[in-house]
């Protein structure tokens, strides 16, 4: 099998009506997508992936009255969450519907939820009758797909057709929270900024590993590159690894003399988020010998930015 790269909506139902996977382009990364309710196409999804079972996908919706037929109630807070920042990247953790195959929950009774903003997405979902389990569309483990090329690189000779929508225009997952012992938890950080959540429904905790061993956003070592990946203040890593190729990643600074790649001239997290894996991608690639990061500020985007390189530089 080799994956067509197009953009043909149609095309893309088709083949998720027949039980396949498709890659699909979301606003934060490329996902991997099967009929949420078809437990033998999400079972490719896994298989395409090389994901262990253990690890939920993210169901995806079009519509706010398709949430009903994956969840089966609403915590206090929920509603409003959803006005605010669906369609977007925010996936909500809520007590799931029997319908929803165990498969896809990794057996817990909880389900992964969110409705994407790419507009491609929201015309294919628009154009099937059932939901879209989709994690990212990469090997389990390593960098993220922001481009239809990314998902073509690794998984092109496993899927059949990947939908291209051009780049990813926020870049990193979505953040994920979830109820849990009747207070919001945080499982992962991601493109919408913790800040902005609890302006809407107040104290966000940070979630408890024991009590979700299963969830994968919280293993250690993801979205790593083959390289080693160090990330620190960028004159003492310099200083260290003097003498050896090195591929930096900068926040706003150029480092003459070393090959550089600044994320966001201006300053900007959001810019910066956008840029992040396919540079990842680029560094892993080249000829460096270590990928040295600079830590960036722990705010806004830059928590998610800063999760992401702290899981890639864990070996
Ligand atoms: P990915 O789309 O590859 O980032 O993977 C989806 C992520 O969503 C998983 O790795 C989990 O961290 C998280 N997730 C999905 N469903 C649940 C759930 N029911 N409880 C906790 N986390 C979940
Ligand atoms: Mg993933």
């Amino acid at each position: 099998m080799r994956a067509k790269i197009g953009s043909s909506v149609q095309e893309a139902a088709q083949l998720l009506r027949a039980g396949e996977v498709v890659a699909i382009p979301t606003e934060t990364v490329y996902g991997l997508a099967a009929n949420a309710f078809d437990e033998a196409a999400v079972l490719k999804v896994f298989e395409a992936k090389a994901r262990p079972s253990f690890d939920p996908l993210i169901v995806h919706i079009g519509r706010r009255d398709e949430l009903a037929r994956v969840v089966a109630e609403l915590p206090p807070g929920a509603e409003a969450l959803m006005e605010t920042f669906w369609p977007g990247p925010l996936t909500l953790v809520l007590p799931k519907k029997p319908a929803v195959p165990d498969l896809v929950t990794s057996g817990l009774d909880t389900v992964g939820v969110r409705m994407p903003a790419h507009p491609l997405t929201r015309e294919l979902l628009g154009s099937i009758d059932f939901p879209l389990a989709a994690p990212s569309a990469n090997p389990f483990g390593y960098v993220s797909p922001t481009t239809a090329q990314h998902v073509a690189d690794q998984l092109g000779d496993r899927i059949p057709y990947i939908l291209d929508g051009g780049p990813c225009t926020v870049g990193v997952e979505s953040t994920i929270v979830g109820w849990e012992e009747n207070r919001w938890v945080l499982y992962r950080p991601g493109g919408i900024p913790v800040e902005r959540i609890e302006a809407v429904i107040g104290r966000v905790e940070p979630a408890l590993k024991q009590v979700l061993p299963a969830a994968p956003g919280m293993l250690e070592s993801h979205y790593a590159p083959r390289k080693r990946v160090m990330v620190g203040d960028m004159d003492a890593l310099l200083r260290r690894f003097a003498g050896q190729r090195v591929g930096i990643i900068s926040f706003q600074e150029e480092r003459p003399g070393h090959r550089c790649e600044v994320l966001s001239e201006q300053g900007d997290l959001a810019e910066a988020a956008r840029h992040l894996f396919a540079v990842l991608r680029e560094l892993d690639a080249s000829d460096c010998e270590v990928i040295l990061a600079e830590r960036f500020p722990d705010e806004g985007l830059g928590r998610a930015i800063n999760d992401r390189l702290r899981r890639a530089s864990v070996r």
